[in-house]
């Protein structure tokens, strides 16, 4: 895959405000918040979409959903928080390297826009 600014700030070579990190994942607070709390949680991995994971990628799949519960649990959003996974241009996704938002801290609207 092409190179992305995720791509740089995994090899911190532009700065982010990183929440939590493991050898697989990172999380970092969203440049653009559009909730009080706005995290992204990537994988650490070149991986341009959902639409492009492999069986191969089952368990760091699961580890991103799990690691956005922890956060979540680590910001305090106690009353609930939405994760988003904009899968391709018409979905919204801007940035081509899988990431999944965890937004919290307002109440949430449905169906999304
Ligand atoms: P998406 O539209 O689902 O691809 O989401 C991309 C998200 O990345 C948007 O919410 C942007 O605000 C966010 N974003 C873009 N560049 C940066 C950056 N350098 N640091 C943090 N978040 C960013």
């Amino acid at each position: 895959m092409t190179d992305t600014i995720f791509g740089k700030i995994v090899r911190k070579e532009i700065p982010a405000d990183i929440v939590y990190e493991d050898d697989l994942c990172l999380a970092f607070r969203d440049i653009a918040p559009q909730a009080p709390t706005h995290i992204l949680v990537i994988p650490k991995k070149s991986l341009s979409s959902l639409a492009d994971a492999q069986e191969s990628d089952r368990d760091l799949l699961g580890h991103l959903l799990l690691t956005a519960n922890q956060i979540a649990q680590q910001e305090g959003l106690s009353q609930g928080y939405r994760t988003v996974v904009n899968t391709g241009a018409e979905a919204g996704q801007t940035v081509f390297h899988l990431h999944v938002h965890v937004l919290g801290g307002r109440p949430m609207e449905w169906p999304p826009g």
